[in-house]
């Protein structure tokens, strides 16, 4: 069998807590396979499981939690509130349910998913996730897919910055601006579709780069994440890619090569564009 990968370092949070720079994510994992997957993740190294109630795998996912042989305070258990649930009294309702699907007494962090401006309701999932937080069933609460203005509401009329905002990030879309303004903040970005969903990994550039180094176009991806100061959290379906996505942390890509990848911008999203959700 082969040997574990060192794991991923640990970055701090603007709160005080440590979250792992790598995970692994999962959407589109089923629930027949989510278990057997994060217990193989865990095994290979990682200490970090994305989920959301969107994905209808959070049981699994918090059965491979109580099934790994490791503390539960050594692993950084992620979810995530759906959008219908947007709403003061229904996002309280959704992290009950969520955290029992999971099984857990505690999650680690908690996001909201999307804005949705259209049902304006953002704010009032803030101010319960501010709550959940003083009762300290979580840890650490977020965003996710916020952009600026989003973000600086929250703020506004609460006082409260999130400690994370995950969004869709890779070389088509670096979102320099919005890493910028998450930066001044102390608000730490995170990348959704890290890898594009896989679509960028065909890029000639990434070939030719993956040859200089002796690595894979995922890995080089994922190390430009890294390097650029990123949370990431790949999916992945097979034990070999899962092991291959964690190993990035005994490399390292000069300026060249991260000119190089900033060429790849083109804005494209694989994903929706929050305003218009
Ligand atoms: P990713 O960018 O992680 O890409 C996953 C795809 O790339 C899969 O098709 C996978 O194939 C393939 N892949 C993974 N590793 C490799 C590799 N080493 N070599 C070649 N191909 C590879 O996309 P996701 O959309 O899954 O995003 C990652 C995570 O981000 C999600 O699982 C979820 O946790 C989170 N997310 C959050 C969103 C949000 O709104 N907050 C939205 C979307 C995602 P295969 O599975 O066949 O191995």
């Amino acid at each position: 069998m082969p040997q574990p990968l060192t794991p991923a370092p640990r970055l701090s949070l603007d709160d005080g807590a440590t979250i792992p720079q790598l995970g692994y994510g999962t959407y589109k994992v089923p629930s027949t396979d989510a278990a057997r997957l994060c217990l193989e993740a865990i095994d290979v190294g990682y200490r970090r499981l994305d989920t959301a109630a969107l994905y209808g795998n959070e049981e699994a996912v918090g059965r491979a939690v109580r099934e790994a042989a490791m503390p539960r305070e050594e692993l950084f258990v992620t979810s995530k509130v759906w959008k219908d649930d947007n709403g003061y009294d229904t996002t309280l309702r959704a992290f009950d349910q969520s955290l029992a699907r999971l099984g857990l007494d505690v999650l680690d962090l908690y996001l909201i998913h999307w804005p949705v401006p259209s049902t304006d309701r953002y704010v009032d999932s803030w101010r319960a996730l501010i709550r959940l937080r003083e009762e300290q069933r979580v840890r650490s609460i977020g965003v996710s897919n916020f952009h600026e203005h989003h973000i600086q509401r929250l703020i506004d009329e609460t006082g409260v910055a999130p400690v994370l905002n995950q969004v869709e990030l890779h070389p088509w879309l670096p979102q320099t601006a919005l890493r910028g303004f998450d930066e001044a903040r102390d608000i730490r970005t995170e990348a959704w579709s890290p890898l594009a969903r896989g679509r960028v990994l065909g890029t000639p550039l990434l070939d030719d780069l993956a040859d200089k180094h002796g690595r894979t176009p995922a890995q080089i991806v994922l190390r430009w994440h890294i390097e650029l100061g990123n949370l990431v959290i790949p999916k992945a379906s097979s034990p070999e890619r899962i092991r291959e996505n964690l190993d990035v942390f005994d490399f390292a890509l000069d300026a060249d090569d991260m000119a190089a990848i900033a060429t790849l911008e083109s804005g494209e999203r694989t994903g929706r564009d929050p305003d218009h959700d």
